[in-house]
């Protein structure tokens, strides 16, 4: 009974009445429409709206489309060349419209040759004191009542050679219209589950097609759109959450205990109250890792929400149940970071702690693979170097990964390769990521949040200034540093052309020098290509307050913690992304002073760019300036985008939907909860469809 359904709209598109071979062809090479199903498929992307008319008196100076009843009294070709058209009068009781037409001209001519009365719909402009208007739609009123005009009519996108052939405009529709009459409701089965259909107000699947083509009215057209688009992102959901189920079933370590070295931790050295989000992560982990499956998290916390110390307790965690921990940084300076923080944390407890990266070499480095490997080392830490393939450890219980962006899928995956059964993963990014891309990219990971920074932090002022206040801005850093603090000032740093950043960046230096009259500030520089016994020399003296200003590029985006430094001067902030600033505004705020982030730009930034800057100064939160920037920059512009899928959408937008996508998401997980493999009879059609879809790869590989 399944399996004839679909087969009219398999149908390919030559056999429509109407189109036959050449036109076929040209349907195929310009719309991609190989099929009934394809044109059904290809929505219009405005309408028409024919339900209500005006007098040309009073077509309103908006440019909006109009539609006017009248008479054609006159009609002739003026112009040569270029500039020949077609030119017609057209009157109603109240007034005049031109009516112009550049091309088609001899065929128009016969239309309006005889006069009579018209309905003409399109866009009036004015143009020397009367009303004109350019190729308007025409029909001739004595052939047709005006209720033979639906309210909307549809339309399609068109291509030149669409035009050619006559398959644009009314020619298009009408073969819609004749698709349409072949088509009944048996041939478009609901593939929806009835309870989802009557629990959200779906339109039924039928009817959402022939109203998105041809509406009755906005109110049903919307109803269309929004069934078509619950479809299409409830579809896209099951196919990623359905991968996310399989993965419980990888087999991972059970942690069965908490044991003495946590409770001891715990009890005896950690340093504060954790907060109630750090808590209930805890506990997120902790169940993750009894189940006997694979964890694999990702732990989204603001800049300063206070991630280390959760990743150092799993850790302990972990050795508790006899198996070693790892923890990976992006970059050598925050990795030393967490060395260096995290020995003195455990310094009171027997706990061997290890560090290594690529430049860590000969004697030391042996000396570290051979105690990874026999199991002394309970805890590594490092940059990427330590996944390395000759890197071998004992028995790898968790790894994680901090800073996850600048951290690939294959480098993920290599970490699963470290054991026979693969290590638990955290993975923690203070980027937050847009809640469309956790949906998506991120869609196989369980998130966890820590939502609310740890008490006691002030609020850190952000100041938009251009270039032209250079001068006050470097005062207002020189009187902060009287008063004790430090500052950063950070340079862009594009890759594409690392010499002339390097260059911006000394001249810069340079600059700040001149005004801080070196000899009574201490500044320091840091960049990415400075050797990295110099680069860790400049480092630490602003880290033990040595130096007052930090000269910088973004290699202090992530990580460095100086709770001293109470500004953050931002040079060319309009070539930072939104995440990136917010990143690097985290990095003052971490004491009891006021701090202040300054977006300094060129006076001549685009207003895209000024509305970047005001989204810095009017908000706080990571996750909504995560949001912002997906909005202002674009989906492809964000990591991870491309590879979601989530640009494949037809007609559901990833940033514009994002209520719905979670709304299907949520549909999509109770639905696979309860029937995994859709077998129950009322997620037959459901099944069907997806395995009859282009992509049906994806169902039928995971299930
Ligand atoms: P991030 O999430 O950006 O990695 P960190 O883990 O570096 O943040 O924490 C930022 C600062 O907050 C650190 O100095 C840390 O000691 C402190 N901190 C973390 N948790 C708490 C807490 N519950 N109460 C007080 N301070 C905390
Ligand atoms: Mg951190």
């Amino acid at each position: 009974m399944f399996t004839h359904k679909n087969d009219i709209l398999l149908t390919p598109i030559e056999y429509l009445k109407g189109v036959g071979p050449h036109r076929g062809e040209v349907l195929r090479k310009e719309l991609e429409i190989h099929t009934f199903g394809d044109l059904l498929t290809h929505y219009p992307f405005r309408y028409m709206d024919r339900s209500s008319f005006v007098k040309v008196n009073s077509i309103p100076e908006d440019g909006a489309y109009v539609q006017i009843i009248g008479k054609i009294t006159f009609s002739e070709i003026v112009g040569t060349g270029r500039g020949r058209r077609l030119v017609a009068t057209f009157k109603d009781e109240t007034g005049m419209l031109e009516l112009v037409w550049f091309q088609g001209i001899s065929w128009m001519e016969k239309v309006v040759a005889n006069g009579g009365l018209f309905l003409v719909y399109g866009k009036a402009v004015r143009f020397n004191g009367y009303w004109s208007m350019t190729h308007p739609d025409m029909d001739k009123l004595e052939s047709l009542s005006l209720d033979q005009f639906p309210n909307f009519q549809p339309v399609y996108s068109s291509t030149e050679k669409l035009k050619a052939k006559s398959l644009a405009g009314r020619n298009y529709v009408k073969l819609v219209q004749t698709l349409f009459s072949q088509l009944s409701q048996k041939d478009i089965i609901e593939n929806l589950p009835s309870d989802i259909i009557t629990q959200h107000q779906l339109m039924p699947r039928y009817e959402a097609f022939v109203q998105i083509h041809f509406p009755s009215d906005q109110i049903l057209l919307q109803k269309a759109v929004h069934r078509l688009k619950f479809e299409e992102l409830f579809v896209h959901q099951i196919g990623i959450c359905k991968l996310k189920l399989n993965q419980k079933f990888i087999h991972g370590y059970r942690f069965t205990k908490v044991g003495d070295i946590f409770n001891q931790f715990y009890s005896t050295y950690l340093p504060f109250e954790l907060t109630d989000d750090q808590k209930t992560v805890l506990r997120e982990i902790r169940q993750d890792t009894q189940t006997g499956a694979q964890m694999n998290r990702l732990l989204q916390g603001d800049v300063g929400s206070g991630k280390t110390i959760v990743a150092l307790l799993c850790m302990l965690l972990t050795i508790d149940n006899g198996f070693q921990a790892c923890m990976m940084a992006p970059t050598e300076i925050l990795a030393q970071q967490h060395y260096v923080g995290i020995k003195e944390l455990l310094k009171d407890m027997p706990i061997h702690i290890e560090y290594l990266t690529g430049n860590i070499k000969g004697k030391a480095r042996k000396e570290v693979l051979k105690q990874l490997a026999n199991g002394d080392i309970q805890i590594l830490i490092g940059t990427h170097a330590l996944i390395e393939d000759p890197v071998v450890f004992n028995n790898l219980g968790l790894s994680i990964i901090d800073e996850q962006h600048r951290f690939g899928v294959a480098q993920r995956a290599k970490l699963w390769k470290k054991n026979a059964l693969p290590p638990h993963v955290l993975v923690m990014t203070a980027t937050p990521i847009p809640r469309t891309l956790a949906m998506t990219s991120y869609g196989d990971l369980d998130v966890s949040v820590i939502k609310n920074l740890p008490p006691g932090r002030k609020p850190i002022s952000t100041i938009h200034r251009n270039e032209i206040h250079r001068a006050k801005v470097m005062d207002f850093i020189r009187h902060e540093i009287d008063q004790g603090r430090q500052a950063y000032i950070v340079y862009p740093l594009i890759q594409e052309s690392e010499k002339m950043d390097y260059e911006n960046l000394t001249a810069g230096y340079e600059q700040v020098k001149q005004f801080f009259h070196a000899h009574t500030y201490n500044i320091c520089m840091v960049h990415g290509k400075m050797p990295q016994d110099e680069k860790e020399q400049n480092m630490n003296a602003f880290i033990k307050g040595n130096a007052h200003i930090m000269v910088a590029t973004t290699v202090i985006e992530v990580g460095v913690n100086v709770p001293n430094a109470s500004v953050m001067l931002i040079e060319s902030a309009e070539r930072f992304g939104l995440s990136q600033l917010h990143q690097l505004r985290g990095r003052v705020g971490r004491g009891a002073d006021k701090s202040y982030c300054i977006l300094l730009t060129s006076s001549k930034i685009t207003s895209n760019g000024k509305e970047r800057m005001m989204t810095m100064v009017n908000e706080t939160s990571g996750f909504a300036i995560a949001e912002k920037d997906l909005e202002l920059r674009g989906p492809g512009e964000i990591d991870g985008t491309r590879q979601s899928g989530a640009l494949d959408l037809h007609i559901a937008d990833i940033v514009k939907d994002v209520n719905l996508m979670e709304l299907t998401r949520n549909v999509a997980i109770t639905l696979l909860k309860q029937d995994p493999d859709l077998m129950m009879d009322s997620n037959r059609n459901l099944k069907e469809f997806l395995l009859t879809r282009k992509d049906k790869e994806v169902w039928s590989r995971i299930s």
